[in-house]
């Protein structure tokens, strides 16, 4: 087991690519953080399903990463829980679409506190154990939109080209560690947040949920296959490896050819 004795925070597991990560995280043997929102008792289920599925401990935070406090309160509570934390992965995130000048205020500052700023909060809350215990992974969940961008998403699109420049910054700081920080760029993975902008688009073409999830993939991801929570995992773990101790601050895109274009 990869990961046995380790134990992983996963911010935004309770749904889409996040749970992806904490599963392929568990099944390598690695104690788990689930945070996110939810009903109750669905994440209860998902909690004792997990633990019992691989054999390892899995507890949930209910912190509200928009707030600071409650990033560094989770940390704090795994730290105490676990005793450490050795796997720090920065999953959720929100999106809200318009042009800029339609842009609502208060939903800027949301995405930038769940998309980037809580990024910071739990790098910078993890790090000190992770150095005196001189190892660790950081691994932050851009996106494309991390590398390039498109139209109506002008906060998540600064959020995601920030999440990587915080990646690069921690890789160089921890650049004589054994702590490495690098980003993943998915493409299109099909999660609650991205069925929400295909059935957005098909109410406002009026075509069905189908087309306008073929016309999504057509328009941006050459590959015309959605990416997958499970592959995104996979890459997580592969991070997590031995065998990537020297990738630092890379931006890894999983985007069926999106960004090659
Ligand atoms: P999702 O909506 O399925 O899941 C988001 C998760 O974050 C949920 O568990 C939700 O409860 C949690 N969450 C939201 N706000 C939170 C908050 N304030 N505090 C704590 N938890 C919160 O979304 P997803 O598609 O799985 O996205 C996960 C990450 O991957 C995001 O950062 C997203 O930007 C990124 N991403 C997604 C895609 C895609 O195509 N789905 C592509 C590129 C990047």
């Amino acid at each position: 087991m990869l990961l046995a004795g380790k134990s992983a925070v996963v911010t935004g597991s309770t749904s889409g690519i996040g749970l992806g990560i904490a599963r392929a995280l568990a099944e390598a043997g690695a104690d788990i953080v689930l945070n996110g929102f939810g009903e109750a008792a669905a994440i209860e289920k998902l909690r004792s399903g997990l633990a019992t599925e691989f054999g390892v401990r899995v507890t949930f935070s209910k912190a509200d990463i928009a707030y600071a406090d409650e990033v560094t309160d989770m940390i704090d509570t795994a730290e105490s829980e676990f005793g450490h934390v050795d796997i720090l992965v920065n999953n959720a995130g929100i999106q809200h679409t318009a042009s800029i000048e339609a842009f609502p205020t208060d939903q800027w500052n949301l995405i930038i506190a769940i998309n980037l700023s809580s990024n910071f909060h739990a790098i910078r809350a993890v790090l000190p154990s992770m150095r005196q215990r001189k190892w660790g992974r950081i691994i932050n969940i851009a996106s494309t939109h991390g590398l390039v961008a498109s139209t109506g998403k002008g906060a998540y699109v600064a959020a995601k080209h920030g999440v990587i420049g915080l990646t690069k910054v921690v890789a160089l700081e921890t650049a004589s560690t054994a702590i490495t920080c690098n980003a993943i760029c998915p493409g299109w993975v099909l999660t609650p947040l991205v069925q929400k902008q295909i059935d957005e688009r098909a109410e406002r073409e009026k075509i069905s949920v189908d087309v306008a999830k073929a016309d999504l993939l057509s328009e941006k991801q050459p590959s015309r296959q959605f990416a997958t929570p499970e592959q995104i995992g996979a890459v997580v773990v592969f991070l997590c490896s031995e065998a990537a101790a020297q990738i630092r601050g890379a931006a890894l895109p999983v985007d069926g050819g999106w960004t090659a274009q």
